[in-house]
């Protein structure tokens, strides 16, 4: 009998829901209207889409749908939010502030910003991934005019204190004045449809989301952009999103989006306590019983649905390779950086050495996921990690001398 795979790498996509893709394949069929043309099924295509709109409002408390506007990706989101703020008010500051492990997509837009005459400071961040809310008040300028800080870590799990930085941009912005004021943008697509997420209460101005992180379809995203908040338009064309983002909307995937955030909104203290018990578990079992192994990331402050771990003298390469045998699916960081042999800058800027950076795994829960899933990985890895340190010369050097401190290049 062939058996079952076991998917653990539901921080870099998940399994689109049934019940989405009925919603989906219905828009991508029957329902194929223009929402812009004015006969009955387009305007039901139009409603759709308020109506996906309000779920998505719903699901991030904001006060109004039409604070939601729908892109192409969670990465789309990001780029917009981050360049054309910064781009929009440039006329009295060239200071951007973010930290030093957000995902690609807003490191790689800072790095562009770069290069077109901006300045951005990369907030280090403590051995547990997160930032310091004093470090961020201290680099503030006269000249910034945005901050953007994720609110969950894809590699670690971390949690960021948004709710805090929130807290402090709304006093350094009360004196500042409206026209002065310092946006804060944050990376909330790990974190949508698993933790809390209140746009209110964190005190952001713009937040983006992205539907394949919450069993929605890939290539959809939204922005959240609060009331008031002058974003300039990311694509001009027929008017779509208010004028801001134009072209015929792609109406199955903002239903599915909508369908998803609903669903993963309506399940997500119920799964969030689920995982919670799982991961601490596995995490507890793993490291009884895999002798140098490590947790990366806060143990209490991080996603419920996130284990990271390294094994040291090993290579998290080889262990996907082994796992993948054994039919589990798990990742050595994020999946856009796995493939490339470089060490995950999130785990370098956490300050592990390179040797240990290399030696990741991170394991990351989804709805299906089930205890017997979670069984069966703690049967297997032990043999795994032993087979690879047998091969290691690290592992030979280190059983010889004993001197792990020599061999990594740093005290433990
Ligand atoms: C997946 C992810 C993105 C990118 O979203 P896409 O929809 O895949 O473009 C950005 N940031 C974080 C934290 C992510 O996990």
């Amino acid at each position: 009998m062939e058996q079952k795979r076991i998917y653990l790498d539901n921080a870099a996509t998940t399994q689109i829901r049934p019940e989405v893709l009925a919603t989906m394949m219905e828009y991508l069929s029957e329902n194929y209207a223009n929402p812009s043309s004015i006969y009955s099924s387009a305007s039901s295509a139009k409603i759709a889409i308020d109506e996906a709109r309000e779920q998505i409002a719903a699901a991030i408390g904001a006060t109004h749908r039409n604070e939601i506007y729908f892109t192409g990706s969670g990465s789309e989101s990001v780029n917009w939010a981050i360049k054309s703020i910064a781009e929009a008010n440039k006329g009295r500051g060239n200071h951007i502030i973010t930290s030093r492990v957000e995902h690609h997509a807003v490191l790689h837009a800072c790095e562009y910003l770069e290069k077109n005459g901006f300045d951005v400071t990369y907030l280090p961040v403590d051995k547990y991934g997160m930032v310091d809310v004093d470090d961020l008040k201290s680099v503030i300028r006269p000249e910034t005019t945005l901050i953007t800080i994720m609110m969950a870590n894809n590699e670690v799990g971390t949690l960021m204190p948004i709710a805090e930085i929130g807290t402090l941009l709304k006093q350094i912005n009360a004196e500042r004045g409206r026209e002065n004021k310092i946006f804060f943008h944050t990376d909330a697509i790990q974190a949508v449809g698993h933790i809390p997420v209140d746009v209110n209460v964190l005190g952001v101005d713009m937040l983006s989301i992205s539907a394949h992180k919450l069993y929605g379809p890939k290539g959809v995203g939204a922005l959240y952009v609060r009331r008031g908040v002058k974003l300039p338009a990311l694509i001009h064309g027929g008017g779509q999103e208010r004028g801001r983002r134009g072209g015929t909307e792609n109406v199955a995937g903002i239903v599915a989006m909508g369908t998803a955030a609903k669903l993963a909104s309506s399940e997500m203290r119920a799964e969030a306590r689920r995982h919670t018990a799982m991961r601490d578990d596995l995490i507890e079992k793993i490291l009884k019983t895999i002798p140098y192994s490590r947790l990366n990331g806060h143990q209490e402050k991080r996603l419920p649905s996130n284990v990271n771990l390294t094994f040291e003298f090993i290579e998290g390469e080889g262990m996907l390779l082994l796992l993948d045998a054994r039919g589990i699916a798990a990742s050595s960081g994020s999946a856009c950086t796995s493939g490339s042999l470089d060490p995950s800058h999130v785990l370098l800027a956490m300050g592990l050495p390179h040797e240990l950076a290399h030696g990741s795994l991170r394991l990351s829960f989804g709805k299906d996921t089930a205890q017997k899933d979670l069984d069966k990985l703690v049967e297997v890895l032990p043999p795994i990690v032993e087979r690879l340190r047998s091969m290691s010369p690290l592992w030979e050097e280190f059983q010889k001398t004993g001197n792990i401190d020599k061999l990594l290049g740093y005290a433990k």
